[in-house]
């Protein structure tokens, strides 16, 4: 069946993906977004589509969509620390509101909604890997909880809607993903080493890069969120995403400096605080309820999202357009 999908946060790294997979499928798709960390530059090839329309809109005001809407992926809010903690409050309400309008117009048009949650909602994990029944260890009162707090409040409305609404929800907790369409200066780890990396410039390990992430490549994970949304299950609890290969940030700009054979030095700056020092997920749910593993390995996903951010360093016209 053909359907009209929502997606929110859809100019974004993985919206801006999700949008243009959707399309291909031959669904109807409205990108809701309000380009504070998204990219026209990511849905430009998908502007002249006629199943494609963007609507300009920040999610914590309430939005109406006339005609049928039967999926709304609400992946709406800036994921990279240093962005989320521009404006936190602004980020708060991004989570919060963001969620409760999504889950309101679900209700309104009898749409099932996905929410992209996160391994942030773990905090700084004191047990490894982590599986979805740990309750975590967050800090309500740093400058991170504007996003874990967020997107744990988040989770409970979407618990709220479905047991007191019936809304059909389903929920990924989503580990650490990399990959092209990436805002080289988002300040993320994955994209400022090989930004600086492909520049010559340091590569800006915080701390002793002694602390570990697993990093998951976006075609894996939007296949597994694709699977989540389609899959019908009666009790729709949450589910970490990722890839459970674990490597310190260190180890990452190794690779990082060896895939792009650049002459950059590896320097040490200090750790931001609440810097969680290890996080893996447990993706036995995952496996059991998609028969989903991630596939791709870091080396090989890290050597395509080199090859595109050199493409883009070579269109700066493209660039300065965005
Ligand atoms: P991104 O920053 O590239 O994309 C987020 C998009 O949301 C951007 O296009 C931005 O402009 C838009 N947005 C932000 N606030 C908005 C608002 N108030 N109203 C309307 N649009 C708004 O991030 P991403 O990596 O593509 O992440 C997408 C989603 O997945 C986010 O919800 C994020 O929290 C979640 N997530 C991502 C990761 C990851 O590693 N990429 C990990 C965990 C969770
Ligand atoms: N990090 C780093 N150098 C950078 C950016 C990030 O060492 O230039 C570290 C950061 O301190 C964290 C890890 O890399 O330990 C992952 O950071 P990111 O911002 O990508 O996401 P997080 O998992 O912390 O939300």
């Amino acid at each position: 069946m053909r359907k009209t999908v929502l997606v929110t946060g859809g100019a974004g790294f993985l919206g801006s993906q999700l949008c243009a997979r959707k399309l291909e499928q031959g669904h109807t798709v409205i990108c809701l977004d309000n380009l504070q960390t998204g990219r026209m530059r990511n849905i430009t090839p998908l502007m002249s589509h006629s199943r494609f329309r963007f609507v300009e809109h920040d999610v914590v005001r309430p939005y109406q969509i006339a005609g049928p809407v039967h999926q709304i992926f609400n992946l709406a809010c800036p994921a990279s620390p240093p962005k989320y903690q521009l404006d936190p409050i602004h980020t708060f309400k991004t989570s919060v509101m963001g969620a409760m309008n999504a889950l309101e117009l679900a209700r309104e048009k009898s749409a099932k909604v996905f929410q992209a949650s996160t391994s942030e909602i773990y905090g700084d994990p004191e047990i490894s890997p982590q599986p979805e029944c740990y309750r975590g260890s967050v800090n309500t009162f740093g400058p991170r909880a504007c996003y874990d707090e967020g997107k744990r409040a988040a989770e409970t409305l979407f618990y709220d809607y479905h047991h007191r609404y019936g809304v059909q929800i389903s929920i990924a907790r989503i580990f650490n993903t990399y990959g092209p369409f990436m805002d080289p200066q988002d300040g993320r780890v994955v994209s400022n080493f090989i930004n600086q990396a492909l520049r010559g410039e340091d590569i800006t390990v915080y701390g002793s890069g002694a602390q570990t992430r697993s990093f998951c490549y976006a075609d894996d994970l939007l296949d597994a969120i694709e699977a989540l949304m389609e899959l019908n299950d009666p009790s729709p609890a949450p589910v970490n995403l990722g890839n459970p290969g674990e490597f310190t940030v260190l180890e990452l700009a190794e690779k990082v400096c060896r895939l792009t054979g650049t002459g950059s030095q590896v320097v040490f700056r200090d750790l931001p605080q609440d810097d969680p020092q290890q996080r893996k997920p447990d993706i036995s749910t995952a496996a059991a309820k998609l028969g989903w593993t991630p596939k791709v390995l870091l080396e090989d996903g890290l050597q395509m999202t080199i090859r595109h951010f050199q493409t883009e360093m070579a269109e700066p016209d493209q660039i300065s357009a965005a």
